[in-house]
């Protein structure tokens, strides 16, 4: 307990004022004992001065009965029994009194004298008395003669009596002052005392009002202003006393301390699950509520807002040069970079990965995030010069008829994809047209389910021939779509919707199941050629299912080939499981073919990690190679390569003598293209040698 505690000093007080009472109380006590004492004195001598008085009165009806008879028997006149009778009786009664006084209290010599002197008085005139009856009743004579002595004896009692009641009467008068002398000052102690334990009292519960009860209240009000979270640093009213009241207040600073401590973490929590730690922006969460609260709030005012994605370009290149660390940077400057070209009111997020998103609110649109778009791609260009420069591709999609945050953000996601395509660095809004693209694909890929058992896909074959001879060696499957209102449907459109919505799985073993059962009817020596698209290969069965397949068309493996672009191999993650399937279908005998080899970005680096049985250039070279020298050397290079690596190089889209020429003369095997025959529902056996211009070479040789 604190030595100055408001405990010890409330018990303090209540035990003084406890005294006091007891002191009260014993003088109360005292007071009424007094009282007590007086009283009894007092009767005592009222009961003397009645004796006095009752002797009188006797005393008179003696003289007057002596008087009475004496005077009787002086004239010899009878006297009655009645008279003698009471004479007698008087002086009896007299006599008694006298001789049995009420007991004296007072030891008071003046009072016992005189007392002592009316006794004998008294005892004298009843003696005179008594005599002179005997004289009234025997000898008349003698009564003048004795009457003086009589008389003398009477008036001596008469002034002893007088003197007592006089004495008894002052004594009285004299007691009654001292009682009420002390009755008064007994009264004075018990109210001064009474007055003490009143004041003490007061006094208690002033301190208590102002010491405790007030700093309570005070206190009180500071916790209810906490928990309003008003003014949190203020001090808590009596910290700094050495009481309860002080230990009170401390305990409430102690606990307003733990509160804000949590309510800091609180808060830390709340940032950290809403913002990217890297760049401290809001992250997809945060941009989703954001945006969905946005898109409510702009419904109701009418407003329209943009909505960017923006996706670093090359950020996996600037990942392998500089590192984790530079990737990092790059990162962390280009929401800096963001940060800078949007005003206080919009929102920069960043998704994941390399991906940002802006919110843009107000203003006139779609002006504004027109404006927007180039600042940013402005302040990109400005870094040309740094360490790590930053480019960056835009999408644009702007609010509108009831859209979900979510689709808001996936359109500006597609315009962001379209702008990359478009040669990246640029933007790109989602507009009308956009919004017919997206609508058609998304029709194409709905209409897609069901197709192949509809009868719509079919398979078209094309040509594979021998580049000397021209001799048909094989052939590739190419899937077609025949759309029952759209009418014919590229692959180039209907394979990345079938890969999106993961059909491409069922689609891919309908079209080698398909491919296989024609190809089984083909001479023995004919090769299959059978696209793979990269999503296939995340079922590890992959290898099985086709070998099973091929098994069950009685086509040996030794006769097929599967085509994968480098996109395929390339899954970073799932290298490993695609490699195994392409290890099972290899480990069988069949063959796996580099598709579109040259376009990738590292072709070389999969020629290392995975031993191909062929490679197919680009038609994109092919295409060019006779008046683009760069792509001649290119195609000139990948013969080499092959060549030196003892891979066949087999090359596509061969449309014109000329280019058959160039390639012969490069020692490539292979040719596939319009020139030795289109894709069709018929696979041809042999191209037409006679109908194709030979080289001077192939001449030469036959
Ligand atoms: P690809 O595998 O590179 O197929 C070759 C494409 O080049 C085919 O287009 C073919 O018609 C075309 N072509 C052949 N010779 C020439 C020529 O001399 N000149 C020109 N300009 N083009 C020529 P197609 O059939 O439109 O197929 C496009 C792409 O669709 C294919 O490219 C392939 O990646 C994909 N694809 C087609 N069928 C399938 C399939 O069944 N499965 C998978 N996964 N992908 C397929
Ligand atoms: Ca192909
Ligand atoms: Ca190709």
């Amino acid at each position: 307990m604190l030595p100055t505690s408001i405990s010890t000093r409330v018990a303090a007080a209540f035990g003084a004022v406890l005294a006091l009472g007891l002191v009260l109380l014993g003088g109360g006590l005292l007071l009424g004992g007094v009282i007590s004492t007086e009283h009894a004195a007092i009767a005592k001598l009222t009961t003397l001065l009645q004796a006095e008085d009752r002797q009188d009165q006797l005393q008179r009806r003696v003289r007057l009965g002596v008087g009475e008879v004496t005077r009787l028997a002086e004239q010899k006149r009878p006297i009655s029994p009645a008279q003698w009778s009471g004479v007698s009786t008087a002086l009896r009664a007299f006599h008694r009194g006298n001789m049995h006084p009420p007991a004296l209290l007072t030891t008071s010599g003046d009072l016992r004298a005189m007392v002592s002197a009316r006794s004998a008085a008294e005892a004298r005139f009843a003696m005179l008395s008594l005599r002179l009856l005997y004289d009234a009743r025997g000898a008349p004579v003698a009564i003048r003669a004795r009457m003086p002595a009589f008389l003398d004896a009477l008036r001596e009692l008469e002034v002893a009596r007088s003197a007592v009641r006089a004495a008894l009467i002052q004594r009285i008068d004299q007691e009654l002052k001292r009682s009420s002398r002390q009755i008064s000052y007994h009264l004075e102690r018990v109210l001064i005392g009474a007055i003490t334990v009143l004041t003490v009292l007061l006094a208690c519960m002033v301190w208590l009002r102002r010491r405790v009860l007030e700093p309570i209240v005070a206190i009180a009000q500071r916790v209810r202003q906490l928990s309003r979270g008003e003014d949190a640093w203020a001090q808590v009213p009596g910290f700094a006393r050495r009481d309860e009241v002080g230990d009170l207040a401390r305990g409430i600073a102690d606990y307003r301390a733990a509160v804000e401590q949590r309510r800091r973490a609180e808060r830390r929590i709340e940032f950290l699950a809403h913002h990217d730690m890297l760049t401290g922006l809001p992250n997809r969460l945060l941009f989703e509520q954001h945006l969905a609260q946005e898109l409510r709030r702009v419904r109701r005012t009418g407003e329209r807002l943009a909505v960017l994605a923006i996706d670093l370009d090359e950020f996996k290149s600037i990942n392998d040069r500089f590192g984790h660390a530079g990737g990092d940077e790059a990162l962390r400057n280009a929401a800096q970079l963001l940060s800078g070209c949007v005003r206080a009111c919009d929102m920069v997020a960043r998704l994941g990965g390399d991906e940002f998103a802006i919110i843009q609110i107000g203003g006139e649109q779609p002006d504004t995030a027109e404006a927007l778009t180039q600042r940013i791609l402005r302040a990109c260009e400005a870094t040309a010069g740094d360490p790590v420069p930053l480019q960056m591709s835009i999408g644009v999609a702007l609010s509108g008829v009831e859209l979900a945050g979510e689709e808001l953000y996936n359109l500006a996601d597609m315009a962001m994809y379209r702008a990359k395509a478009e040669g990246r660095h640029t933007a790109r809004f989602f507009d009308d047209q956009f919004q017919e693209e997206v609508r058609l694909r998304w029709r194409l890929s709905r209409d897609l389910e069901g197709a192949a058992e509809r009868g719509e896909l079919y398979l078209a074959y094309q040509p594979i021939a021998d580049a000397e001879t021209l001799e048909v060696v094989g052939h590739e499957a190419l899937m077609r779509w025949t759309h029952p209102e759209l009418g014919e449907i590229q692959p180039d459109r209907f394979i990345p919707l079938a890969e999106a919505s993961g059909r491409i799985d069922t689609i891919g073993l309908w079209m080698a199941d398909q491919a296989m059962a024609t190809a089984s009817r083909w001479p023995d020596h004919m090769t299959l050629a059978l696209n793979l698209s990269a999503i296939q290969f995340r079922q590890p069965a992959l290898g099985h299912e086709l070998l099973a397949l091929a098994r069950r068309h009685g086509v040996a493996p030794t006769r097929l080939e599967f085509e994968v672009t480098e996109s395929a191999t390339l899954l970073d993650n799932r290298r490993q499981p695609v490699m195994a399937v392409l290890r099972t279908l290899q480990h069988h005998g069949a063959r796996i073919v580099m598709d579109d080899f040259g376009t990738g970005y590292s072709s070389l680096g999969n020629l290392r990690d995975f031993r191909f049985d062929k490679l197919k250039v680009d038609r994109s070279f092919v295409a060019t190679m006779l008046n683009h020298a760069p792509s001649g050397s290119i195609v000139r290079s990948i013969a080499a390569l092959g060549a030196s690596l003892g891979i066949p190089i087999v090359a596509e889209g061969v449309e014109s003598q000329a280019q058959l020429g160039q390639l012969r003369d490069l020692g490539i095997p292979q040719v596939q293209g319009f020139l030795i025959g289109r894709p069709s529902r018929e696979a041809l056996h042999c191209a037409d040698p006679a109908a194709l211009p030979a080289s001077p070479e192939w001449v030469a040789r036959h």
